[in-house]
């Protein structure tokens, strides 16, 4: 594959005209976004490819369509992971259920759909199952689809808790905080080969976040920007904005955990008529008053190789299509 490549060492920051994947641990973002219905940013999700392994961190709107921009089998996933129950996050679960077990080659499960969740995953996959009766019960006697295939395999959890162990994948979640209302909310690690990534979920500051990430190759956080006078004249942007991480204070996670890289997804950001919304580098800007190292504002089918001996490359999304 060739194509422009961000090579970031422990400091340095390089280019390369060719591109050659370490190959054995990649991040690919899925979607960057928060609920706003835009066609480049889908909402929450993360895949997160290690060893033998596919799994999907959060399952918001669009998710099938960019697993397939990368060519990767919607069936062929061997775990789901979701961070809350904000629908941002969980929006694109059916689609991605039903769709993987359809049998063309875009899909073709035929094992149960792993999903871990906290507290309230059992509710919503048996809730899904009752809606979409119809529709599995017709494919199973028309199309004759396999019905292990749309069963689900669910893990409700209470975090922090060791959750996956196979193939020298380890995912641990820890819990973060996203508002006293919005329980329960984690972030996940995943550790492979002495190299590690860790994933924020929605949330305030966190010391968890911290303690998780540091020394970690790929931290992807939340960020939540606004135009400060807006955020005055606004009581519903104020609650929103209450419930995650402002640039300077990722900026403080980041100087503080010193990740090899520090990437940005569900990238929140807020205008009105009279105010635009902040742009990336607004974000960087206003990160760079309390960080300095290695960071990327992420995008939808952005990469990340996590390589050996403490490099990531970053692949960046124009080159996937
Ligand atoms: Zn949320
Ligand atoms: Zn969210």
């Amino acid at each position: 594959m060739i194509g422009r490549l961000i090579r970031l060492g422990a400091a340095a920051l390089a280019l390369s005209s060719s591109l050659v994947w370490a190959g054995d641990f990649k991040v690919s973002l899925l979607g960057s976004g928060v609920p706003n219905p835009r066609p480049d940013r889908y909402s929450q999700s993360t895949l997160v490819e290690a060893g033998s392994q596919r799994l999907v961190f959060d399952i918001g709107r669009g998710v099938t369509i960019r697993l397939w921009q990368l060519k990767i089998p919607l069936g062929s996933i061997n775990a789901h992971f979701l961070t809350h129950y904000h629908s941002d996050h969980t929006v694109g679960l059916p689609d991605l259920w039903l769709t993987g077990w359809l049998q063309p080659n875009y899909g073709g499960r035929k094992t149960p759909f792993v999903l871990y969740g906290p507290t309230g995953v059992r509710k919503l996959a048996e809730g899904l199952e009752q809606a979409y009766a119809d529709d599995i019960k017709i494919r199973i006697a028309d199309e004759h689809n396999p019905p292990q295939g749309v069963a689900f395999d669910v893990h409700e959890f209470k975090a922090p808790a060791v959750l996956y162990e196979r193939d020298g994948v380890k995912v641990s979640a820890f819990v973060v905080d996203h508002g006293e209302d919005i329980k329960p909310a984690v972030g996940y690690k995943i550790q492979y080969k002495g190299r590690s990534v860790v994933i924020s979920g929605d949330t305030r500051f966190s010391e968890e976040v911290i303690k998780q990430a540091t020394g970690a190759d790929l931290l992807i956080h939340e960020v939540a920007v606004i135009d400060p006078d807006l955020l005055k004249r606004s009581p519903s942007f104020q609650r929103i904005f209450g419930h995650h991480t402002s640039p300077e204070e990722a900026g403080t996670v980041f100087t503080r955990a010193a990740p090899k890289l520090a990437v940005y997804s569900h990238i929140a950001r807020y205008g009105d008529a009279k105010t635009p919304p902040p742009s990336d580098a607004d974000i960087v800007a206003q990160t760079r008053k309390t960080y300095a190292g290695p960071l990327v504002v992420g995008a939808d089918l952005m990469q990340f190789d996590i390589g050996e001996g403490g490099a990531v490359a970053v692949l960046p999304p124009a080159y996937n299509n």
